[in-house]
């Protein structure tokens, strides 16, 4: 019982780190419009030379080469390695968590997303779509197929009373509630200040967000996100005073953090 426990723990992470080094790829490649398929191998953005297998093993490589380029010697950023072992990280908590189970790939996948969401936003202010609403789109189809509990949507809708669809319709309202209100917020503030304050990104990802965790789980996730993102302005607040206020920060990396937070941390059972 206990060989098979480790046994998964460690495909858990194996797969991770695999699954973890393409989201690196999705993450350089998705926010400046190039294929993630082609070319098929990694190259230096330094000296454009194809990345050679050995130098491409997750986490070890970046090790070996001390995060440099073997040719060029251009640094290669600590997040490489980083995303490789987050997304292991949480492969392996779903697998502990959930044993082989639908839940387990749910949270799995779920993490995945927010990883990604994490790193692009972090970097260049981008949400690509490919995983916020292509994220929304597998939280909706792994909802039918197990659905979640329809939780505070019961009070307003017959949705316990829709036996097929329930898990999807909950699902899918879960995220288009949130997103309405994040959409009405912003469009407001755009018309008091004249200048834009939220981007469509983050509306977006209400959907991925209420696709995987569901009404209450997004509304916390953005409480969770809206305390992190004010810690994390306040020293730069006390600095610089009111002119910080105006910077932009990247939304979706906090959402994606408290996303990551709650679901791993958060009293265990289902997604958060
Ligand atoms: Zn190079």
């Amino acid at each position: 019982m206990l060989d098979d426990t480790v046994a998964l723990a460690v495909l858990a992470a194996l797969a991770g780190l695999l699954i973890g080094s393409y989201l690196n790829v999705c993450i350089y490649r998705l926010p400046r419009d190039f294929s993630t398929a082609y070319p098929r191998r990694s190259f230096c953005p330094g000296c454009g030379q194809l990345v050679a297998w050995y130098d491409n093993v997750p986490v070890v490589s970046w090790l070996l080469l001390r995060g440099r380029c073997r040719h060029c010697r251009t640094s290669i950023s600590a997040r490489y390695a980083l995303v490789e072992l987050l997304t292991a990280a949480t492969f392996v908590s779903a697998a502990l968590q959930h044993g082989a189970t639908g839940e387990a790939l749910r949270l799995a996948l779920f993490s995945a997303v927010m990883i990604v969401l994490l790193f692009t936003d972090l970097e260049t202010f981008i949400l690509p779509d490919e995983f916020t609403l292509g994220g929304a789109a597998v939280g909706w189809a792994l909802a039918t197929l197990w659905p979640r509990p329809a939780g505070l949507l019961a009070l307003f809708l017959p949705v316990d009373r829709l036996p097929a669809g329930e898990g999807l319709l909950s699902s899918v309202l879960g995220g288009a509630i949130p997103a309405a209100m994040l959409w009405s917020i912003g469009a407001a503030y755009e018309r008091l200040r004249g200048r834009e304050g939220l981007g469509f990104g983050d509306v977006k990802m209400m959907l991925t967000l209420g696709a995987f965790v569901g009404l209450e789980g997004t509304l916390l996730t953005v409480a969770v996100a809206g305390v992190l993102g004010s810690l994390a302005a306040l020293p730069r607040l006390i600095l610089r005073g009111r002119s910080a206020m105006l910077d932009e920060m990247p939304l979706g990396s906090f959402l994606a953090f408290a996303g990551l937070l709650l679901a791993h941390l958060g009293r265990s059972g289902r997604l958060y």
